[in-house]
Formats: structure tokens, C-alpha cells, sequence
């Protein structure tokens, strides 16, 4: 059985579809779950082009996902979710707005250093004046701080960072090791995150290298295919199953109210 956990909608801005056009794709792929997982909504108008407003997610995203919920409970099950981001400055806000909600999960993803949104590629020029090197270093020290912030349940596109395919010139074994090991002492899961295999990078998010770590830690993987259109909803679904047996004991973890469980990928 599989589910998938990373989905947006149109209230982000930059996805089409409505949230039942993604939940109607499900069902045909016979999924057992789908996670509606947009983008949340943040303080002060941060990031406000790629977001839905507070406005937006207390008149439209919550009703009408737990809408959807009940109109489809015999045919799939939908869980309500959101991407969030770690940003330092917004870790107060964030985990005052995940309690006030019932929600099933949050992934925790980092999309901004600082000022950069360094996965949109109308930034993608600022690699070419930034030290590669440093920009993993930041990379990661952010996605350390997102897991020990305790604000989140999966870990998003852990190395995003590879995205248009600019690569370190130092082998990242060490560093890695010390990011996962605070993700393994907060009991965070790591998503298998699809999309990377329609980006530039074509790869799956984790790479492999992080993959055998995750498998060392014994950390629970998650899976989700990033979908921004409808029709990428269980996208590449085939070959995160075979890393999710390599790598994941052929077991993915489920959550409800933010309580994890695991399921069987076959
Ligand atoms: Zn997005
Ligand atoms: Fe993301
Ligand atoms: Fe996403
Ligand atoms: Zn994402």
C-alpha cells in the first residue's frame, strides 16, 4: 500500500488544481492515503507569493480539506497537513499555529537562507557568487536546527540544496552525520521526496549516501511526490518503493494527529 504525503493546490500560487482534483488523481492511483500538505501559511506576509494567507487557511484550506475528508472517507483516506518552513525568527509563531490545529503531520522543510530562496530558480544565478561549499555547510546547519526546533514530524526534501545540480567539492559524510543524528535523538521521519527526479538534478531527494545513513540510524523514512499538478501525484512512485525496501525495511511511516505509525510499501 502507498500514500502520498507532499501535495500542494492552487492556494499556493505556483501549483494548479484544486485540493479534490489531487485527492480524485489519488483515488485512481489507488493510494490508500493522501497527506494535503500546502504550503502554511506564515507571519507577517513572509514568502507571501508562494503561500496561502492566514485568511486563505482558516476560510478555505481547513474547511475544505476536512470537507474532502468526509466526502471521500470510503474511497481514500485524506489527511490534513502542511509544509512548513524553518526560518529562523518564526519558530515561536510557527509552533503556536501547528497547535492550534488538529492537524495529522507537518513537514518541516528549509526553502530560504536567509534571504535566498535557493530552490527558485529565478535565484539559481546566486550559486555562481556563492561558495558552493558554504551554501551545503548553511544548508544544513539549517535543516539541524529545523529538526532540534522540535516543530515539525518529517523532515522535507532533506537535500534540496542539490536541486540544480551545483555539488560540493568535500565529501558531506561527516556533516551529514551529525545532521541525522539530531534528527534520530527528536524521532523526526525523513521523506523519499520524488520531485527531484523532475528537477535539474534528476535524482530522488535523499541521494543514496544519505539513504544508507538513514538506514544506520534506523530513522522511519515518509514518502511524498512533491506534486504541484495533479497528475504528479504518485509520480516515480516505482522507484521510491525500491529504495523504500533498500532502505526502509519496506516500511514508511503514517501519521494521524501527528502520531506516527508504519505501513507496508507491498
Ligand atoms: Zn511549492
Ligand atoms: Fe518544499
Ligand atoms: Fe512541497
Ligand atoms: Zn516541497
Amino acid at each position: 500500500m502507498l500514500v502520498d504525503y507532499h501535495t500542494h493546490s492552487s492556494l499556493c500560487k505556483h501549483a494548479d488544481g484544486s485540493l479534490e482534483e489531487y485527492i480524485v488523481h489519488a483515488v485512481a492511483m489507488k493510494l490508500k492515503e493522501i497527506g494535503c500538505s500546502d504550503h502554511s501559511p506564515m507571519p507577517n506576509d513572509f514568502d507571501i507569493q508562494h503561500r496561502m494567507t492566514i485568511e486563505q487557511f482558516h476560510q478555505t484550506y481547513k474547511p475544505e480539506v476536512l470537507a474532502l475528508r468526509e466526502k471521500y472517507r470510503d474511497r481514500i483516506t485524506v489527511k490534513f497537513a502542511l509544509e512548513g518552513d524553518f526560518f529562523p525568527g518564526t519558530e515561536h509563531w510557527v509552533r503556536e499555529f501547528n497547535s492550534q490545529h488538529e492537524f495529522d503531520y507537518i513537514i518541516g522543510s528549509v526553502h530560504y537562507l536567509g534571504e535566498w530562496g535557493f530552490d527558485n530558480p529565478t535565484f539559481v544565478h546566486k550559486y555562481e557568487e556563492r561558495n558552493v561549499d558554504e551554501v551545503y555547510d548553511q544548508y544544513y546547519d539549517h535543516i539541524k536546527r529545523s529538526a532540534a526546533a522540535k516543530l515539525f514530524d518529517i523532515i522535507g526534501h532533506c537535500d534540496l540544496v542539490k536541486k540544480f545540480g551545483h555539488r560540493p567539492s568535500k565529501n558531506m559524510e561527516e556533516v551529514l552525520r551529525e545532521v541525522f543524528k539530531v534528527v534520530k535523538s527528536v524521532d523526526m521521519a525523513v521523506e523519499v521526496n520524488t520531485s527531484g527526479l523532475r528537477k535539474p538534478v534528476k535524482e530522488v531527494y535523499p541521494s543514496e549516501q544519505i539513504l544508507r545513513i538513514l538506514h544506520e540510524y534506523k530513522i522511519p523514512l515518509a514518502l511524498g511526490s512533491d506534486a504541484h499538478s495533479p497528475d504528479e501525484i504518485g509520480r516515480d512512485f516505482d522507484v521510491a518503493k525500491q529504495l523504500i525496501e533498500k532502505y526502509g525495511n519496506g516500511k514508511i511511516s503514517v501519521f494521524t494527529k501527528r502520531q506516527r505509525s508504519e505501513l507496508r510499501v507491498s
